[in-house]
């Protein structure tokens, strides 16, 4: 499993940080994202360390997205959504703010919610 030094979220994997976990497994973790932009916003990851789409090994990608209908029917059994963007930033210039793959899951209530 890669793990990079100060990689915050090598460090959640780690559990060297808190952060509050909703799923895991021997592969992937999610947990919910520290500065929500709506109600129940999460973030997906690999468990091994690759930066984002353009390193993303096309295995990890297939484990992240068995995953990812699992993690997006939790948070829609436990916050009644009526409907879930999926984000992934790639790169600086693309708003990649923390260089570990990460899918956002982000819960959407209607126009009402704030998330543009
Ligand atoms: P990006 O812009 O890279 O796609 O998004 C990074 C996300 O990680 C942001 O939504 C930010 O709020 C979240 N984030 C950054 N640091 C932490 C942290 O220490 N814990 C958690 N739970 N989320 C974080
Ligand atoms: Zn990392």
């Amino acid at each position: 499993m890669s793990h990079q030094e100060d990689c915050i979220f090598c460090k959640i994997v780690n559990k060297e940080i808190p952060a509050a976990i909703i799923y895991e497994d021997e592969e992937t973790m999610a947990f919910v994202d520290i500065a929500q932009v709506t109600k129940g916003h999460t973030l997906l990851i690999p468990k091994s360390h690759e930066e984002n789409i353009f390193e993303l090994k096309a295995s990890t990608a297939a484990t992240l997205f068995q995953v990812a209908p699992k993690v997006a029917n939790a948070l829609k059994a436990a916050f009644s959504p009526l409907g879930m963007n999926l984000v992934n930033n790639n790169g600086k210039a693309a708003s990649q703010e923390v260089f570990h793959y990460h899918l956002h899951l982000i819960p959407r209530y209607g126009e009402e919610d704030g998330f543009k």
